[in-house]
């Protein structure tokens, strides 16, 4: 374990980012975003920021290719360029878990190669929550906020930062950082997590449980009345989409350029109406489908594929952000309530 006073961090990311692009989260005008750290950057410990660090492994929008076209020769140029690391600095336990979720989609065959070179270059340093929210119910899904995964695990206490890192990128950062640290053992970090263990199960959410739900669960809930009840106010505006960390569905569109056109994809949501639009039409015509099947996938099929797992991680982002105050946890509830009712 090691300790970097508060008064050194800043020298610490500035060192980072001499050798690497540090992402980390800073204060905007409407919240916290991860953003790359320059000189006189300020470091914001909010919990949470209004996006995940999934746009910095899958962008919200991206150039995937272009075609470069004379006469009739048509050149394909590979637009990448991602070989350098990165770090990404104070992602909170869920946010970890949400990118172990888009690797279950992203890194089975066929790979998506633009999403695992970023994810074989970037390196996250997690930082437990010591200030969880309201929304938040991490915990619900197994995942533990004081103690999260990454390649480096951090504790904040009043005066320092502790550092234990987990794998061989983790050591890279912990190297950058050697100048700035001293080596300590784990008691103020291990009372860090008794505080935050603490502090979880007295959130309003801490009691929410998931049991409910899982695989094998597609012809209990499907047809059930709640949907049209739950789904009626619904603006199909996709808020919840974009702020969630394990969402994941993007659309391929081509652009015109004077010489060529650029392919690039960006991120939609199946609460949109051309949402999956084929030459046939739309394969769900109603919002009561659409939010049907946004739910369904966290809560049903996507742990039906995947060991279980469920596609939410807890994070509170569509809690707090919703223009209908509509979320996961009120879908849970209402669906749980008609089973035990
Ligand atoms: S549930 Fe809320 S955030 Fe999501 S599409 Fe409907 S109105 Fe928008
Ligand atoms: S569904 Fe809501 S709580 Fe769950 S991961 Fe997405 S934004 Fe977070």
């Amino acid at each position: 374990m090691l300790k970097c006073n508060l008064s050194q961090l800043d020298n610490l990311f500035a060192a980072v980012a001499e050798a690497m692009p540090l992402y980390l989260p800073t204060q905007g005008k409407n919240g916290a975003n991860y953003t790359k750290w320059q000189a006189g950057a300020v470091w914001s410990n909010t919990c949470n920021t209004q996006k995940g660090p999934k746009d910095l492994f899958f962008p919200q929008s991206e150039d995937l290719m272009a075609f470069k076209t004379q006469g009739k020769t048509i050149e394909i140029i590979d637009t990448r360029n991602e070989a350098e690391d990165f770090a990404v600095f104070g992602v909170r336990a869920c946010d970890v878990k949400s990118l172990e979720i888009l690797d279950r989609v992203f890194l089975s065959e066929p790979k998506d190669s633009y999403y695992a070179s970023r994810r074989e270059h970037g390196i996250i340093i997690s930082l437990a929550c010591n200030r969880p929210t309201e929304n938040c119910f991490c915990g619900s899904f197994g995942i533990d906020a004081s103690s999260p995964n990454g390649d480096v695990t951090c504790w904040l206490t009043e005066d320092a930062l502790y550092l234990r890192g987990n794998t061989e990128k983790g050591e890279k950062f912990m190297a950058l950082a050697a100048p700035f640290v001293t080596e300590c053992d784990d008691t103020a970090a291990e009372a860090q997590k008794e505080k935050i263990q603490k502090i979880m199960a007295r959130l309003p959410l801490a009691d929410l449980k998931t049991d409910a739900f899982g695989g094998g669960k597609t012809e209990e809930f499907f047809n059930s009345p709640q949907w049209a009840k739950l789904s009626e106010s619904c603006l199909g505006c996709g808020t919840c989409t974009f702020v969630c960390p394990t969402c994941q569905c993007y659309d391929i569109r081509d652009y015109k350029t004077n010489d060529g056109v650029v392919r690039y994809r960006c991120w939609d949501s199946c609460m949109y109406s051309e949402f999956t639009r084929m030459a046939h039409g739309n394969n769900r015509n109603s919002q009561k489908e659409r939010f049907r099947q946004r739910f369904m996938h966290k809560l049903v099929y996507f742990p039906e594929n995947n060991d279980g797992v469920f596609s939410c991680v807890g994070c509170g982002r569509c809690l707090a952000k919703c223009p209908i105050s509509m979320n996961i946890v009120k879908v849970m509830k209402a669906l749980e309530g008609e089973q035990n009712g």
